[in-house]
């Protein structure tokens, strides 16, 4: 998921179009729009699927304004239906207000709970609902702000979120900073975003980044700061490097591409393999592969292709479409791969499912050897926090060894990055949460992880 906020600049609705599009990676399931008009009223526009086909040029249009957000979806984590595609939009005798988010709220559950027995009924499971009736059930009286701080304070987990009126964009980012969120400046005006990449699709050149438990206000006065909570921690999901991120973002000072490149450098030092050529899985593995080669001497080929359109195999909602999803969308090239020994990066294994196929793909191709390498440690536990890496049950290297998982992929030899290069190859980074790596999740998760794998 991602969130997109511009404030203060004209045609708003056709730059979060072209950025929802820079972020379609993030979620391909639906999207949407809410923008004020010049006449101070809120318009929105959503629907299932991708951001070209959810908005056309007339959509976009009578969504014009000054003030605007957008959302991409995937339906992770609490979200399995497309009622929950957002901006949320809410009617308040205190003013309307817009509401989107991107992560997961651990005590989500809890807080409906109690919610529900104080009367407010649920449309939705998304917590971006849940922030909207945690606002107003307090003191809707008071200045909007510290009504934002109250019931973010309530919440426990990984979140950013946006909120809009009609004259004021909020930006919030939870207490360990989980899922990135950056700000940046457009002409007179201000763009937030989940990914640095918009900024430069949209013109817009970066500021800084909303930090962890930190509330920005952008008005007609420009930029204020408050913090609903002062225990900060910087625990930035690693996922966000190794997989979901664009390589020509930024996180946290750090860019993606070159994280991915120095993770695959350290990645041959820790597992050399024996081959001919190093191949990348497009498109998230490239840079790492392409660390690797560097690193080894090895040629860097491509001897897998995508094809473009298709959409990613890890976000799609079932088994069954996921591994539809592989068979359409990479193809080995037999005259590279044909009578080669292969170094296979890829940047992680959550079901083994794609491994396997694209291992056999590439034997199918004449490959005489497939040694894979993977640019993260073996994934052993769920994420409670928004990305949708599955259940310990389906989870291949949560029921198996290393050694087994390589039997079962029909890989020649298996290996995996260690923790301190994974945390390392970010350079200046002491820490990030690799929870579904090592099972040390930073927040209580209120459930234990054999409920949760139900
Ligand atoms: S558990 Fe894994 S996927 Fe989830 S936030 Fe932590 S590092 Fe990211």
């Amino acid at each position: 998921m991602s969130v997109l906020g511009v404030y203060g600049v004209e045609h708003v609705s056709s730059l979060i179009y072209y950025g929802l599009h820079a972020m379609q990676h993030r979620g391909q399931e639906g999207c949407g729009m809410v923008c004020v008009g010049e006449d101070g009223k809120m318009k929105r526009h959503r629907g299932a699927g991708l951001v070209t086909e959810v908005f056309n040029e007339q959509k976009i249009e009578a969504l014009d304004g000054h003030l605007g957000m957008g959302h991409v979806l995937y339906t992770g984590a609490g979200a399995r239906s497309l009622d929950n595609i957002q901006p949320f939009y809410f009617h308040h005798g205190t003013g309307d207000f817009a509401l989107a988010h991107n992560g997961n709220v651990v005590n989500a559950e809890l807080l409906t709970e109690c919610l529900e027995r104080r009367g407010s009924l649920f449309h939705t499971h998304s917590d971006a609902e849940l922030l909207a009736h945690l606002i107003k059930k307090e003191n809707p009286e008071e200045p909007r702000i510290f009504s934002i701080i109250y019931a973010l304070n309530k919440m426990e987990g990984a979140f950013a979120f946006l909120i809009m009126t009609k004259n004021r964009l909020y930006a919030c980012r939870d207490k360990y900073g989980f899922h990135p969120l950056s700000i940046g400046k457009l002409g007179d005006g201000y763009v937030v975003s989940s990914e640095t990449c918009v900024f430069d699709t949209i013109g817009a050149e970066y500021i800084r980044d909303v930090a962890p438990g930190e509330v920005v206000t952008i008005d007609k006065k420009g930029i204020r700061s408050s913090f609903y909570s002062q225990e900060t921690k910087c625990k930035m999901c690693a996922m966000e490097y190794i997989y979901f991120a664009r390589p020509d973002s930024d996180i946290e000072g750090c860019n993606v591409h070159a994280y991915r490149k120095e993770s695959g450098r350290r990645l041959f030092k820790e597992a050399p393999a024996d081959a001919d050529i190093v191949v990348g899985v497009p498109d998230s593995s490239l840079s790492a592969a392409q660390g690797y080669s560097e690193a080894s001497g090895l040629p860097y080929e491509m001897g897998l292709i995508k094809n473009k359109y298709v959409g990613r195999t890890f976000i799609q909602p079932s088994q069954k479409l996921r591994e539809k999803g592989v068979r359409m969308k990479l193809s080995p090239v037999r005259s590279i791969v044909n009578g080669k020994r292969v170094v296979l990066v890829d940047d992680s294994i959550v079901r083994g499912t794609t491994s396997q196929r694209i291992v056999e793909m590439l034997r199918c191709a004449g490959a005489t050897e497939v040694h894979v390498r993977i640019a993260s440690p073996t994934m052993t536990h769920p994420c409670f926090y928004g990305v949708d890496t599955s259940t310990l049950d389906e989870l291949m290297l949560a029921r198996m060894s290393v050694e087994e998982a390589c039997k079962r992929i029909g890989a020649d030899s298996l290996a995996f990055l260690s923790y301190d290069s994974t945390l390392h190859s970010a350079a200046g980074r002491t820490d990030m949460c690799l929870a579904c790596f090592d099972g040390k999740y930073p927040t209580p998760i209120y459930k234990s992880i054999e409920e949760a794998n139900k």
